[in-house]
């Protein structure tokens, strides 16, 4: 056989990458993953296909607008690609769209050159992510119960735990909190409602309207405003809560804080100076993230981590908190932060001010791999969330990392083309379907020719 004498010819490649172009781009939305995951399928003229994923709860609609953006393009230009569709993000889930088809072409990019994506990125710092379990639905009663929970993921290999702290564990305490009356009574309210909103998906959708538009007023008041403040038998129901759990857990082993609830940065002071002792991972989202100088009042006031970042929009976003000096850690997700190079650019920022990057991540395995490979790639990394640990059938959704997809508390960097995955599996993803968006990879020609004129100046 005669040898290879043309450069390219000896480049080991899954696909002809000069020639690669975008044709379509479809979805599917799953239920209970344990959030809403909005699946992405980019198609190529060259019978490889990137998967990508919308932030959970997020509408698959902020990406397929940008499906005229891409369709013809080459998908292994992913930054040229990212900076044309980048204006069409922002916080939180309005990020979804654009971070979803950064992932999406990150994974043909992977795939047309046979390379996986942290190599795309400057290499490896570890061959395995070391995964923190959130803890937010048992356990809730007590400090002995969410021991007893947080001991029982121990057992399962976890090495780094997280639970919720706050508004959760106040419910029944009087004297607990002091707020004008009626306003956390009403919170509630909508809070349960939208609760069985979210579990029935049955109902008709006027009425899902009307629930999800009354929530989201009451429950975007932001802390400072609801006039609600922990007393001190309210700072000392949550401490003794803490201390139990360590009771349980031990002091060896890192435990975060989520969830803290409707009150104010002298709040989050008093209790966060009672908590010290208890040598705290990291306390999450005491406050909204757009506070800068009330995180560097707090990061100052009180020696416990602080941490933000799950719904900040590319790396710009986060630099008023890091040039403030106001965390100890970061946590971009990924599928909110602009996707997988944003979210290293993240850590890269963080990490000049000796910033740790904790990774949040509440999807399917798609959005779990784009997190790895951010992680397997940025040198600050600590560990990264996962919330699926009691969907029994979350591994199933995806084949081609090795199973269980977190073992003993830790995922394995693949070395696999793209992200590591090499099918979803039609069967599991249509057995799960979100009722209220059937359909599965479903045309969306409907997008095709919708466009603006984009340029942000004149
Ligand atoms: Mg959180």
């Amino acid at each position: 056989m005669e040898r290879d004498t043309r450069p390219q010819d000896n480049v080991r490649t899954h696909s002809r990458p000069s020639d690669l172009k975008i044709t379509d781009i479809r979805f599917a939305d799953i239920l209970g993953a344990p959030m809403r995951c909005i699946l992405v399928k980019v198609f190529t003229n060259q019978d490889i296909v990137g998967f990508g994923e919308v932030r959970d709860w997020s509408s698959r609609s902020y990406a397929a607008m940008l499906k005229e953006r891409l369709l013809g393009e080459n998908p292994c230009d992913v930054d040229r690609l990212f900076r044309r569709i980048r204006q069409f993000g922002g916080h939180g889930r309005q990020g979804g769209g654009v971070s979803g088809l950064e992932v999406a072409l990150w994974d043909l990019a992977g795939k047309a050159y046979g390379v996986p994506v942290y190599q795309l990125l400057g290499g490896k710092f570890r061959d395995r992510i070391r995964m923190y379990a959130d803890t937010d639905w048992e356990g809730k009663g007590t400090g002995e119960t969410m021991g007893r929970a947080l001991a029982r993921r121990m057992d399962r290999g976890f090495t780094f735990l997280k639970m919720d702290l706050g508004l959760g564990q106040l419910a029944g305490h009087k004297g607990a909190i002091s707020a004008p009356s009626g306003v956390l009574e009403e919170m509630r309210r909508l809070g349960e409602e939208y609760g069985r909103f979210i579990d029935s998906a049955r109902e008709p959708l006027g009425e899902y309207r009307r629930i999800r538009n009354r929530w989201y007023e009451a429950s975007s008041v932001a802390n400072p405003l609801t006039g609600a403040h922990l007393t001190e038998k309210g700072i000392e129901i949550l401490a003794e809560f803490v201390a139990e759990v360590r009771r349980k857990i031990g002091d060896d082993v890192p435990l975060a804080t989520d969830h803290f609830g409707p009150f104010s940065v002298e709040d989050a002071e008093r209790l966060l100076r009672r908590l010290e002792k208890y040598n705290l991972a990291w306390f999450e989202d005491p406050l909204p993230w757009q506070y800068t100088e009330q995180y560097a009042r707090l990061s100052r006031a009180a020696a416990v981590p602080l941490c933000t970042g799950e719904d900040i929009y590319l790396a710009q976003g986060f630099r008023p908190l890091v040039e403030a000096n106001a965390l100890s850690v970061v946590h971009p997700d990924v599928l909110t932060a602009g996707g997988i190079l944003e979210t290293k650019k993240i850590g890269d920022l963080a990490q000049e001010r000796g910033i740790a990057m904790a990774i949040h991540m509440a999807e399917s395995p798609v959005g779990c791999m784009a997190a790895v490979h951010a992680a397997a790639a940025s040198e600050n990394f600590l560990a990264l969330e996962y919330h699926s640990a009691d969907v029994a059938w979350w591994d199933d959704i995806v084949e081609g990392p090795s199973k269980p997809i977190v073992d003993r508390g830790f995922i394995a960097v693949p070395d696999e083309p793209g992200l590591g995955i090499e099918s979803l599996n039609d069967e599991v993803i249509g057995a799960h379907l979100d009722p209220h968006m059937p359909g599965l990879w479903e045309p969306t020609d409907r997008w095709d020719g919708e466009w603006s004129h984009d340029r942000t100046w004149s």
